[in-house]
């Protein structure tokens, strides 16, 4: 054997760097389902069981094209743990000349991988071309610069990528058109039944394997409806074009009682597994612009979404590793609650999102931001665990991705790497965006008392708890003006209320 090309199972795209000069009558493709990588985390069965249907159905179309491919099944007798036993295995048996590979999108795997480079077969470990700016851009443009806002290097982006573009002048003569989006949801929207996939055989085959594989970890396998081929993806990111882009923009943050999907893509998945690449993405919704299919302010917000902040959230992460996963600025030290995993809690807010991440792997970006993770932050939840459940519970979660929008976006444990304030957030603004409000024991316009939102006074509590840090931040000058206007007894009524409930929730 002349290259063994090994391929992780978040890199499942023929275009892989890896597979550049191919040559299928030397050359052999390496792939393994490895049981370090199911349970480092306990993921959510739904995310195992997109990936192992993914990898099997990717390594079918390779058969297809006469590429020898070397699949290792999970649930096979020889089976090896890791990806290194796997790899020294297979060095052993076929003694290829050369190992290849496309670089792992984790630290943790980066690391494993670093280490193959003493075995006495060469490695050559390639950049990952599916994403639009390299580390090495992002390092240039983030060096040196007092403060890394999304919206600036989304901008270079645009240019670099010749995006939305009218000569060097942004298309509608605006970068950004969010003033025209996130409006909350009007009653009677006509919302479409998701996109999905019947289960094929190999589909069926895995969920079976993980079921019994897997049965103590997160989440159910019932309503799994995801595609694990190239073409399934092709056409889901189809789906979401010709139903949902137009608008998009508009309810991008609205939240409305079990409906889990909304006009959101339901990509994510798939652009992290490799089935879909991002450009194809944005070139995709760039055309329906120009065809009069979607609108500039959905098209731009949903652009911005992949080319801007995804980029920008992979560019923070390993410009920011290996710290990053320790960062903790405002020192929460609490743990999870319970509801977190089994949706039993009176919030409804809470409910509604935990229950459609047991069913579905999914929850949309406020849900995420301004739901668990404002919670979360709100009432001090330690960055670890915060970061263990949003590892596990969804079928798009990976460390690169799913760190900074944790630690960075919604717990502000870098201390405004990412963002310039802390995204809190009382019950007002849930009410405003979501129907949730009125299917909740607790009322929103209440303040404090027991009957009252929870939301309204842990915001309070919570600035008043980091006050010593958060204080100093210019953008949080006015909240903490109108928190200092407020009278002493008030002040203590929300401490008193904050403190039964804190109380509760963590069995104090
Ligand atoms: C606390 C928290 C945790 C998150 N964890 C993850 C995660 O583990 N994996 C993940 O892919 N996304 C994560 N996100 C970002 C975002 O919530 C998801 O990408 C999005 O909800 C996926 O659903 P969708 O495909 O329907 O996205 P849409 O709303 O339709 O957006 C289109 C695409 O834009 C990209 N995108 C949008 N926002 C972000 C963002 N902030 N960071 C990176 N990409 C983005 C995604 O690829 C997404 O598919 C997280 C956000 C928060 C606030
Ligand atoms: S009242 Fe408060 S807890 Fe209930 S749904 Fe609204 S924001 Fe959530």
């Amino acid at each position: 054997m002349r290259h063994l090309i090994y391929i992780f199972g978040d890199q499942l795209s023929q275009n892989l760097s890896s597979l550049e000069g191919f040559d299928p009558q030397k050359d052999c493709i390496l792939m393994a389902e490895v049981l370090t990588e199911a349970t480092y985390v306990k993921h959510h069965k739904q995310k195992i069981a997109l990936i192992f249907s993914a990898m099997r159905h990717f390594a079918q179309s390779l058969r297809e094209k006469n590429y020898s491919v070397i699949y290792k099944k999970l649930d096979e007798k020889t089976h090896l743990n890791d990806f290194t036993a796997v790899l020294n295995d297979v060095i052993q048996t076929h003694q290829p000349e050369k190992v290849i590979l496309t670089e792992p999108s984790e630290y943790r795997v980066l690391e494993e991988v670093k280490l193959w480079q003493k075995n006495s077969t060469p490695i050559d470990i390639r950049q990952d071309h599916r994403f639009l700016a390299t580390k090495a851009q992002f390092n240039q443009w983030a060096n040196g610069r007092k403060q890394l806002r999304m919206e600036y290097f989304y901008r270079d982006m645009r240019r670099q990528y010749n995006i939305l573009m009218s000569g060097d002048k942004p298309i509608g003569d605006q970068w950004n058109f969010d003033q025209e989006n996130r409006q909350p949801p009007k009653a009677g929207l006509d919302i479409p039944q998701p996109f999905s996939v019947k289960p094929d055989a190999i589909t069926h085959e895995v969920l079976e394997l993980v079921e019994n594989k897997f049965s103590d970890h997160f989440g159910s396998l019932d309503q799994f409806h995801m595609a694990t081929t190239r073409q399934g993806a092709l056409d889901a990111l189809d789906f979401f074009i010709k139903h949902n882009l137009a608008l998009f923009g508009t309810y991008q943050d609205a939240m409305l009682m079990d409906e889990p999907w909304l006009y959101h893509s339901h990509i994510s998945f798939y652009l992290n597994c490799g089935l879909l690449e991002p450009l194809e993405c944005i070139q995709a919704a760039e055309k329906a612009y120009h065809n009069d299919n979607a609108p500039i302010n959905a098209v731009e917000g949903f652009i911005r979404q992949i080319l801007g902040w995804r980029e920008y959230i992979r560019g923070i992460y390993w410009h920011m590793m290996p710290d990053y996963t320790n960062l903790n600025f405002l020192n929460a030290k609490n743990p999870l609650p319970e509801f977190y995993w089994n949706a039993e809690t009176d919030m409804r807010c809470l409910q509604q999102s935990v229950k459609q991440t047991i069913d579905h792997a999914y929850a949309h970006h406020i849900q995420r931001l301004m739901v668990l993770g404002n919670f979360a932050l709100l009432v001090g939840i330690d960055p670890k665990y915060v970061n263990e459940w949003f590892l596990i519970v969804y079928a798009d979660a990976y460390e690169w991705v799913e760190l900074p929008n944790v630690s960075g976006m919604a717990l502000f444990a870098d201390g405004g790497v990412l963002g310039s304030k802390p995204y809190a957030a009382s019950g007002a603004y849930i009410n405003k965006m979501s129907n949730y409000c009125k299917h909740c024991v607790y009322k929103v316009s209440d303040k404090t008392g027991p009957t009252a939102c929870p939301f309204n006074y842990l915001y309070w509590d919570f600035l008043d708890r980091n006050k010593e840090v958060l204080a100093k931040n210019p953008r949080m000058r006015l909240i903490y003006q109108a928190y200092h206007r407020m009278s002493d007894e008030k002040k203590e009524t929300i401490k008193s209320s904050a403190k039964s409930f804190l109380n509760i929730i963590f069995h104090k």
